[in-house]
């Protein structure tokens, strides 16, 4: 089995076919390394923009790619194509976090129209992996961490000019992987792309439900319980939405009081989270609750 670093550029560009800008790929870098981590080959193609015939000033002054460099590279399925066959079976794919496999995605898309192309086998997001060693090592990572900072951290030498050329990126992310490689943990980031729903689920965008009637939404998940004795408290007043929450006031007739509290609703790929807060449970609130006058209004969802 093989290790794959795969790094790819893109340039930021208008496509008139889905009237929005899209990232383009216009350069590929890999390299390949066996079991033992060492280099055994490496791949290295420039793509030539089937949208545009020049680059962004951002994409250059980053990458130092010109215009005509650009222009004189070959079209992506034929890239593709290239680097598929380089890269064989029986490998690891490795990028630094997993926008390459985002932006691979929307190209295959766009030029192939198949998502199957942007299968690369099994796969682990080097950045989230090195990331999870380093909280082991009692750091606080709080932010994506840059390749070059990854690679500052374990004192791997790097030209600013060689930052941001695929190949050259590839390197560094191999010699991060030499360094924070551990069997048990990494075999734990392995993913395969070829997995049924592996894209879909990967560009899903979690997002807060707006709507308590989605039909996704259990209503019957969407009860408070009382701060004091943890009964289902009842809600007292309309829900109102203030995003991500759906706020409204609560009543426990047994502890006898009052208090407010929201939920919020979370759709993920596979999941929906329900998460609940209590703003004020206050004793002072003591009141005398009539049910008769609370009015349930959590519309019902007759097909859930
Ligand atoms: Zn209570």
């Amino acid at each position: 089995m093989n290790y794959i670093l795969l790094d790819l550029e893109w340039n930021d560009t208008y496509c008139k076919k889905t009237h929005g800008f899209v990232n383009e790929i216009v350069e590929f870098g890999a390299v390949k390394l066996d079991e033992q981590f060492n280099e055994i080959d490496r791949f290295s193609k420039i793509v030539r923009s089937s949208l545009t015939k020049r680059l962004s000033n951002r994409f250059k002054q980053l990458t130092g790619m010109t215009n005509e460099q650009m222009q004189s590279g070959i079209l992506f399925c034929e890239a593709l194509d290239m680097y598929k066959k380089w890269a064989g079976e029986d490998i690891i794919t490795l990028t630094w976090s997993n926008s390459d496999l985002h932006t691979l995605y929307h190209n295959c898309m766009l030029f192939t129209g198949s998502s199957k192309d942007a299968v690369v086998g099994k796969y682990v997001d080097l950045q989230r992996y090195f990331q999870h060693e380093l909280s082991l090592l009692g750091n606080e990572v709080k932010n994506q961490i840059s390749l070059s900072n990854a690679a500052a951290l374990f004192n791997i030498n790097f030209s600013d000019e060689s930052l941001h050329h695929a190949l050259d990126d590839s390197e560094i992310a191999a010699a991060i992987l030499r360094k924070c490689y551990n069997k048990k943990r990494f075999d734990d980031f392995i993913v395969d792309t070829a997995q049924k729903g592996f894209y879909e689920k990967m560009m899903f965008k979690a997002h807060y439900l707006s709507d308590l009637n989605h039909p996704l939404v259990d209503k019957n998940k969407l009860y408070i319980s009382c701060p004091s004795c943890k009964n289902k408290a009842k809600r007292v007043a309309s829900w109102y939405y203030k995003r991500p929450w759906f706020h409204s006031r609560f009543a426990c007739s047994s502890c006898n009081i009052k208090f407010k509290a929201a939920i919020s609703i979370k759709r993920h790929f596979d999941r929906v989270d329900i998460k609940k807060k209590i703003f004020e449970a206050s004793a002072k609130e003591i009141q005398k609750i009539s049910a008769t006058k609370t009015t349930e209004k959590i519309p019902v969802n007759k097909t859930k």
